[in-house]
């Protein structure tokens, strides 16, 4: 059986940052992916915003990477040369009643570390974006967008330059622990046979990431016993056909599950609205259906009254990794590693929704430290 260092389940965007990381500190590292091209799940369908840390429960992991990733990504895309935008967002109090819930957002901030959120008046906002509609605003100027893929390629490339390797095509079927091999105890079997004896597991498999560490072999049960229940929720977008009239992005005041039917923007300025929450059984399910626009256009003219009719296209869909359902409070990130379960070198990332993208550098960062 080849030996090898350090493994990585999954090449989307935390698992290249992780394979990254790994190699950079010195080890050897292989990136096993499914698919025959990186970042082809949820890491290709999301808003790619860089969010600035703003919603999170104050300590949680969530509000920790967040806003550690995001200073870490800007930096990284400004060395990298890596397409972004610091383009600002505005969050809309669209009633007399959503102004005191600014505040709460100003408080939140505050306790996660992010100091620059700006409160406006209906006349400032309006002045900033003349199409918007509102009672009064929130400036996030340190919200951004971030061309996820040339992200990945980057960071593939630096892995690859620091001698990580990767591997497409390449499923992982079963994980096994086997303590009579004290150097490289972990063993990952690939659907073809193909089987690997390695020191550190690290899970990012996304949306399979809890059922791939369920398969874990020969820990005694207590260590799997911690696995939360995987969800889904999908979250769709309806692209708007024609100019938008914002220059930032635009988000109402976060709801329960998701954070609103907002307005973002591509590098390119053309804009998109959602993700809206729509809660699955089956994950590859990525049909947008045309129906759900009728929402759309009530929830976007709370802020944009002027949006014309027929102005919604269908666009694409991402399946959100949920590890709390639908009718409990949002779970933080969990990093099931080895304080949890016991078993040395073996870390799962579950439930790595919003704000995956943002936190990737400072979730690599957390696993390397776990691994120390
Ligand atoms: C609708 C939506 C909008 C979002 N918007 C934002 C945003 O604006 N900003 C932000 O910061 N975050 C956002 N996110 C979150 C962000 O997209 C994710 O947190 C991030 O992409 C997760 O990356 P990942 O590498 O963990 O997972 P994935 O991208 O899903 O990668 C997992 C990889 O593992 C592979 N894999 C699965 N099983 C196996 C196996 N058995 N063997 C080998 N490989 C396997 C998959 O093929 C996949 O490539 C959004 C998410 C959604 C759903």
């Amino acid at each position: 059986m080849e030996q090898i260092e350090a493994v990585v389940i999954g090449a989307g965007v935390v698992g290249l940052a992780v394979g990254r990381a790994l190699a950079l500190s010195g080890r050897e590292v292989l990136v096993l992916e499914s698919e025959n091209a990186i970042g082809t799940g949820t890491s290709s369908r999301n808003s790619e915003v860089i969010h600035a840390g703003i919603y999170y429960p104050a300590g949680s992991l969530k509000a920790r990477l967040c806003v550690q990733g995001k200073g870490l990504l800007y930096d990284y895309c400004t060395e990298r040369g890596v397409a972004h935008q610091r383009l600002g967002k505005l969050i809309v109090a669209t009633s007399l009643a959503q102004i005191m819930d600014l505040d709460g957002v100003i408080a939140k901030a505050i306790a996660n570390g992010v100091h620059d959120l700006q409160k406006l008046t209906r006349e400032q906002a309006r002045a900033l974006e003349p199409a918007l509609a509102c009672e009064a605003a929130l400036l996030s100027p340190s919200t951004g967008v971030i061309d996820s893929h040339a992200y990945m390629l980057s960071l593939q490339g630096d892995m690859e330059n620091a001698g990580g390797l990767l591997a497409l095509v390449s499923p992982v079927a079963q994980i096994g622990w086997n303590q009579g091999t004290p150097t490289h105890p972990i063993r990952v079997a690939t659907q073809d046979g193909t089987e690997l004896a390695c020191r550190v597991l690290v899970n990012a498999a996304g949306l399979n990431a809890v059922g791939v560490a369920r398969r874990m072999q020969g820990v005694p049960p207590s260590a799997l016993a911690p696995l939360p229940q995987a969800f889904y929720a999908k979250g769709n977008y309806f692209t708007l056909a024609g100019k938008a009239p914002f220059s930032r992005l635009i988000y109402p005041v976060p709801e329960k599950a998701g954070l609103g039917v907002h307005l973002t923007l591509d590098l390119g300025g053309q804009a998109k609205f959602g993700p809206d929450v729509q809660w699955m059984d089956d994950p590859t399910d990525l049909q947008v259906d045309p129906r759900r626009g009728d929402a759309f256009y009530a929830e976007v003219r709370r802020y944009w009254p002027e949006l014309p009719d027929g102005a919604l296209q269908p666009g694409y869909s991402g399946m959100r990794p949920k590890i709390s359902g639908p009718h409990e409070a949002a779970a933080d990130f969990m990093v099931h590693g080895p304080a949890e379960h016991g078993v040395p070198g073996w870390v799962n990332l579950l439930g790595i929704e919003s704000p995956g993208l943002t936190s990737s550098l400072a979730i690599a960062q957390h696993v390397l430290a776990l691994l120390r």
